[in-house]
This record gives structure tokens, sequence and C-alpha cells, in this order.
């Protein structure tokens, strides 16, 4: 069998297109731009827009309407950027995907090539192996054991067999067995295609954290509303009905809601997302972000995560090596040539062939008659040819079925757990007349050396200090199992098999170390029992049947290179390498982006609190001195406008820089609890205090300052504070429990926002509602904003140090 040629498999391409569902057009720019409008807080803007603009024709039209300009300004502003980070998201998320997508082995030019599933054209031959989803629609050439689950197209759970020449359909899933296919039908024309069509689109999924700030950001609002409802009460009664009263509720407003903290939440975790991906870790549903970042428990299969998977034999040990050998080659699926199938059998072969033995040759002389295909479940495998059946798998399973006394059984239990204690992955082979799988002649024990993964030790290491148990999972043999733990640092105080684990309560098993000898469905058990303890668990799995375990777990880790098909579908992240130490490093990325977020929630809060103190103090005080602008109305502290610029202007880039602060300190504390809450103790003591401590300042200029330069200039003097004030304070909302990296973004976004601040305010009068100001005041105004910085953090200090000291 060849498979099609290149060329061929070319010219079908492009007359059948691509294996996969059209994708649906992207949404037109214009109409994401207008969805951005789609928020309350964006009603009010435009309701402040028409009271501007209603205002400026009440009195009589004269001159150009600046407020009602600078608020359409700020209101396209805001929807282009919000345009910009969505459609940058998104274009995160799909690079993501194309890194996860499904590969296929199959038979171009006589060779078995591995290409991404979407490249398959009618006609290709497919390798297919348990654990794969069937790519597209296509006739069974060959089937060994193949158990097919038809759920997703019928609905019917109970997997059907099938045999050759029976129809396989795409999307479909090979729970066992091994087949080759010949695909028919692809893309839309096959099963899944004309079903997907049927179904809408889903719905994406708000994080768990997007859905808090959100409930956070609606309560809020209601409290804002009640309290510029009664400040509005209060303003009538004092002035009799004005329009500027209005105008100051809806600063108010405006002032409360941190406008910037959507997109900037969204960007934080797409970076960091993307950031995870250039590490090898591909997260397949934003909310595992935030679950990666609270992970306590780490539940890891050893084999190829923890070790190589190199499987190389060192040496064959048993009382008939000569058959062994021969079992090696008969009783395995992997092709050598391409180097497809099961590292393990792979290992076994190379081996065959270093003796000399022909592989291909000993294939064709011994036809399959029959089989049991290998499964983790039952642990051995069996291919009857001809000349007899061969066995192979773990001792364990294999020497109960030999024909044998006792004593002898007992023997080479013995032997395999010694070999196990070096370190070596122990399998044993045998051999039965016709289609046995009892009575069985033992031939011998292959010896395998599987090394551990060279940064293992390291990232255990690390991982550890950083709170986060490590429990090993693995199929293998306990002292095999052991020494790999004492070669990488793992810890283990209690050891368990799978069988003990039928007969420990929750409460026992929470406190093993080590699972050896486990079944898959022992990992479910594992994963409830350690959540039912409050963990929160991360577990790996590559099998079929490793799937209900993966999707229960807080964070199921599918293996991007031998994992099966469906364990990487219901996976939260997908390791491209296989590796531990790519979990430790999600962890790690996961906990710098809650870190973060942190950060610009403290940020953009204190500056919102700040605000709303200034409004709604300051129309006090002015009501209480008398303070009014040159119209002769009562002095509105800080006007929208210049609150909007201060959220969406000077707050927005540092905000954004935060998000891309380092924070290399993140591994060095225990996990944060899973329902803490989203602005822990000290940071709402951050906001409080930088909050009130500007107002303080800010209120104190519009008392102290009329009296010099001016009602109008005391205004512009405190927005000026406010805004330089509040770029610097950036540098205080980093510091939460650790130290972040020098951050040359934040420099650069505080800078700007200075410059544009002072220039603004310097060189360009009447912009933004602010008059000139003598360099005087400007002084006064910058010297206030290094003030408050310096004290807050000072105070800040104080109690950061105190809690790092406990
Ligand atoms: P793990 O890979 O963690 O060891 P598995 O469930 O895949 O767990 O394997 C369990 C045991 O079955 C292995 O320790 C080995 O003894 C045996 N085994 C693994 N792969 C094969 C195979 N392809 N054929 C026969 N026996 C196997
Ligand atoms: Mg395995």
């Amino acid at each position: 069998m060849r498979g099609l040629s290149s060329e061929e498999a070319q010219r079908l391409l492009r007359q059948h297109g691509p294996n996969a569902l059209p994708e649906k057009p992207p949404e037109p720019l214009w109409r994401r731009f207008l969805r951005q409008f789609q928020s309350p807080l964006i009603y009010i803007l435009l309701f402040a827009l028409l009271v501007d603009l209603f205002l400026w024709l009440a009195e009589g039209a004269r001159g150009v309407p600046l407020e009602a300009w600078s608020i359409l300004a700020i209101l396209l502003l805001n929807a282009g950027l919000g345009t910009f980070q969505e459609k940058r998201s998104e274009e995160a998320l799909k690079r993501l995907k194309a890194l996860a997508e499904p590969m296929v082995y199959v038979l171009r030019d006589g060779r078995f090539l591995r290409l991404p599933s979407r490249e398959l054209v009618p006609g290709d031959v497919v390798r297919l192996e348990a654990g794969d989803r069937v790519p597209a629609d296509g006739l069974l050439l060959e089937a060994r054991g193949v158990l097919v689950d038809e759920s997703v197209l019928t609905g019917e759970s109970v997997p059907v067999e099938k045999g050759e020449g029976e129809e396989v359909h795409a999307g479909t899933l090979l729970v066992r067995g091994r087949a080759l296919m010949k695909v028919t039908r692809t893309g839309v024309r096959s099963a899944m295609g004309r079903i997907a069509l049927l179904l809408s689109e889903m719905e994406e999924e708000k994080t768990p954290l997007e859905r808090r700030l959100e409930a956070f950001g609606s309560r809020v609002a209601r409290y804002v509303l009640l309290l510029a409802l009664l400040l509005v009460l209060l303003g009538f009664l004092a002035e009799g009905f004005s329009a500027k009263v209005l105008l100051f509720a809806v600063a108010l407003a405006v002032a409360a809601v941190p406008e910037g903290l959507p997109a900037i939440l969204t960007l934080a975790l797409s970076l960091g997302v993307e950031r995870m991906a250039r590490r090898k870790a591909v997260v397949r549903r934003l909310s595992a972000v935030e679950a990666l970042g609270s992970v306590t428990v780490i539940a890891t299969d050893k084999t190829g995560t923890l070790t190589e998977n190199r499987m190389e034999v060192e040496k064959v040990v048993g009382p008939d090596p000569e058959r062994a050998l021969l079992a090696m080659v008969l009783c395995n699926d992997a092709d050598p040539t391409t180097g497809a199938g099961d590292p393990l059998e792979l290992g076994l072969l190379r081996y065959a062939a270093q003796q000399g033995l022909d592989v291909e040759g000993l294939r064709k002389s011994h036809p399959r008659l029959s089989e049991r295909p290998f499964d983790s479940a039952w642990k051995y495998m069996r291919v009857t040819t001809p000349k007899g059946s061969f066995l192979k798998g773990a001792p364990e399973v294999l020497i109960p079925r030999l024909s044998a006394s006792e004593a002898e059984k007992e023997a080479f239990l013995k032997e395999a757990e010694a070999h196990a204690a070096q370190g070596y992955r122990v399998l044993a082979f045998a051999f039965g007349e016709g289609e046995a799988e009892e009575n069985l002649r033992f031939l011998g024990f292959a010896l395998l050396l599987d090394p551990p993964r060279p940064e293992v030790p390291e990232a255990m290491r690390r991982i550890l200090k950083a709170g986060v148990r490590v429990v090993m999972v693995t199929g293998d043999h306990p002292a095999t199992a052991l020494a790999v733990a004492r070669r990488i640092g793992l810890p283990v105080e209690v050891l368990a098999t799978g069988e003990d684990l039928e007969d420990l309560s929750d409460e026992e098993l929470v406190e093993v170390d080590v699972f050896a000898r486990v079944r898959p469905e022992h990992k479910l058990r594992i994963v409830e029992a350690l959540q039912k303890a409050g963990e929160v668990v991360a577990m790996t799995g590559d099998g079929v049947n490793d799937a209900p375990a993966l999707k229960r777990a807080d964070v199921g880790v599918a293996m991007g290179q031998r994992g099966s098909d469906v364990s990487r579908e219901v996976a939260d992240l997908v390791l491209l390498d296989d590796n531990f130490a790519t979990i430790v490093a999600a962890i790690e990325e996961g906990r710098s982006i809650y870190e973060n977020i942190q950060k610009f929630l403290r940020f953009l809060f204190s500056t919102n609190l700040s605000e709303v103190l200034v409004v709604a103090l300051g129309m006090v005080f002015a009501a209480l001195l008398g303070l009014r602008d040159a119209a002769g109305h009562l002095l509105l502290p800080l006007t929208a406008v210049q609150i909007l610029w201060i959220n969406l202007v000077t707050d927005g880039l540092p905000a954004l820089a935060l998000a891309l602060d380092r924070n290399p300190g993140v591994l060095d504390r225990p996990p944060r609890p899973k329902e803490s809450p989203l602005l822990d103790g000290p940071s709402l003591r951050f906001i409080l205090l930088t909050g009130t401590v500007k107002a303080g300042i800010a209120l104190a200029l519009l008392a102290l300052l009329p009296g010099w330069v001016g009602v109008e200039a005391a205004r512009s003097a405190a927005f000026h504070f406010m805004a330089v004030g509040q770029l610097f304070f950036a540098y205080a909302a980093r510091h939460t429990h650790l130290m972040p990296l020098p951050n040359p973004y934040l420099h650069g976004a505080v800078a700007l926002g200075v410059l544009a601040q002072v220039g603004l305010g310097a060189w360009v009068p009447g912009v933004l509602e602010a008059v000139p100001l003598p360099w005087p005041v400007w002084s006064l105004v910058l010297g206030a904003a290094l003030g408050a910085w310096g004290l807050a953090e000072a105070v800040d200090r104080i109690v950061w140090r105190k809690e790092v000291r406990r």
C-alpha cells in the first residue's frame, strides 16, 4: 500500500478544499466598533454629551462646545481601543488554537507522515489508534480490536465494534484498537461537517474572574447611582433646578466607574496566555488561567511527563531470551519505518533490530491471526500467529497466568521487583498455544531505562517551594515509581497501589504521594478525594480513559505530543512538550497574571475612590465655602471630561503596563486560597489609604488656592494634581506582597502621561476645561503629587513589610 502521491493529494486538496469546517466570517470592524458603545457607562457619557449640547444651545450656541467635543473624542478613543484590544485577544486565541490543531498519521508516497488533519483528502489512508478522533468519514481497510464511540453522532454511549470494510464517521472516537482507514468524505461533506453546520456557534464563556468583576461593577454602579441621585436632589434644593447639577451627577458616575477595566482584564488574560504558549503551555479555556494560579496539588503521570519516555532496552533476561525477542517484534504495534507508535514499543523494536532481527521479514512470516490490544485497564497485550500466541505486559499480570508452580511464580515476581527497584521499567514476555491467555510459558523480562527529564528536578524543587504538592500517578511498578521519585526529588512518605486504593478511605487517600499500578478509573477517584479535601487539582493524562479525570480536575492537563485526541479535547491545558516542567511554568504564569490583575485593580480603584471623594466632598465644600465658577454656578471640583481624561488617558497606559509586569517571586509563596476575594485586606487598605491621601490633597488645593490665584485656576490645579499624582501611584500599586522586576513599559507610560498632562495644561489653554497656571502653581502641583506618592508609599511599605514578616 502506498497511499496517495503528494501531487495527487495537492490536486485533491484544491478540488475538495481543506478537511475543516468553513470558518464563520469575522465580524466587520464597524460592527465591532459600534458594539463598544453597548454599555451602561457609555450611555451615561452619551447622556452627558446631550446635556452639554443642550446647555450650549440654551446659552445661545456661542463659540465651540468644548466639553461636548471632548466627550465625543474620548468616546471614540475608548471604542477604538476596545475594538483594537478585542481583535488582538481574538487573534491570540486563534493562534493558540492552531498550535493545538489535531494531527494524523497519513500514508503518502508509501510513507506515513504526521500531517494536520485539515490536509486530508478523499483517498488518503490514515492510521488510527485508541484515543484518536476519526478525522474524516472513511472505510476501515484494517481493523484490530476496534471499538468506536459514536455518541457525538448518535447519542448512543455504548461503543460499537467495527470490522474491516465498515464505515466510520468523522468526529467519532476510537476507544480501543488500531485501524487503517481510507478517507471517503472530508470537511463539510463528512458526517460531522453536516451536523456541525446544523448546530449554532457556541457562546464564548466568560471567566469566573470576569463574572466576579462584572458583578462587582454593577454593584458599584448601583451605589453610585443612588449617591448621584441623592446629591442631585440636594443640589436642586440648594441651587434650584439647573443643568449643571445634572452634569455634576454625570461626573460622579463617571468618577466611580473604572472605564478601562474590562478591556485591560481581557488583555491581561490574553497576553498571559500568549506568554504561556511561548513556554509551551497552551491554555484551551481562559478560565483555566485563574485556576492555574491557585493550584495546590499536581497529580502527574510518570512516563513521558517526569521521564523522557525514551525507553531504551538495556537487556533481556530470562529462560528463553530468543523467543522473548521474537515476542518483542510480533506482539508490537509500532511502525519502525515511520516512528509511529508507542515509544515503549518503538524501543523494543530498536533493540530487536540491534540484535540482528529482521522486523519486517518476521512480521511477514508470522501473520497475525487475532489479538488482544493493549489497554491500561488490563496492562498486557496478546498477538496470535500460526505459531502460537505471544504476550507482553506488566509482570504482575502475566506471571499469575503462567503454568508454573506457586513457588516459581513467586520467584519470578521477586526478580521483577528487584529489577524495578533499580529504576528499570520491567516488561514480561510469555508464550501460549493457540489463543491461550492462561497456562503460559515464561520467556523473559525486558529491562528498559527511562531516565528523568533533565529539567524535572529543578522544576520539582521550585514547585514544592511554591507550596504545591506533587503526587505521582503511574501504571508502572511501585519500585520503578519509587526509584524515579527519588531521582527527581519528589518526597515520598506514603505509597499505594491501585489495589490498595480500593480499600483506602478518602482521608487516607489524600495522604498518598505515589500511586503505582493504578488503572485509569482510579485517577477520577484520586481527583475527587483531593478536591473533597479542599485542594485545587491539576491532573495530567494521555489515554482515552483519562478523559473523565481530566474533565473533573480543576486543571486538566493533556499532552500535545503523545496524548490522545480525547484527552486534549477535555483538557484545560495542553503541554506541547509533554513536560512536567511546563506545568510548573504555566502555574508560574497563572499566578503572575493574577498578581498583575490585582495590581491594576488596586491602581484603578484607588483613582476612582479619590475621584468620587473629590467630586462629592468638593461639592459640599464648594457649597459651604461659596465657591463659584466664572458663570456664577456652584464650582464643580472636577468636570466629567476631566475625570474621563484621567481614567482613560493617564490611567489607561500605566494599567496596561502593569499587566506586563514580571514577577519572579510568585513561586516563593504558597498558593492563593481558591475563594480569596479579588481584593484582599492589604489591597483594600491600599485603595482606602491612597484614595483618601490623593483626595485630601486635591481638596486642600481647592480650598487654599482660590485666595491666591482664583477659583478657576484652583480647579485646574486640582485636576492636574489628580492626573499626575495618579500616574505616580502606579508604582505604589505594584507593591503587593512581592517585588516585581523593573518595568520599562511602566516608566514609559508614566513619563508619557506626565508629559501629556503638563504639555496640554501649560501650552494648550482651554483644553480639558483647564485654565493656564503660573509656574509657581505648577511647581506646587508637581511637588504635591510627589509628596502624596511618597506618603502613600511610606505608609504602604510599613504595611507591606508587616505582611512579609508574618
Ligand atoms: P504508565 O505508562 O504510567 O506506566 P500504563 O497504564 O500505560 O501506565 O501502563 C501500565 C503497564 O502496562 C506498564 O507499566 C507496562 O508494564 C505495561 N505496558 C505499557 N505499555 C504496554 C504495551 N504497549 N504492551 C504491553 N504492555 C504494556
Ligand atoms: Mg503509558
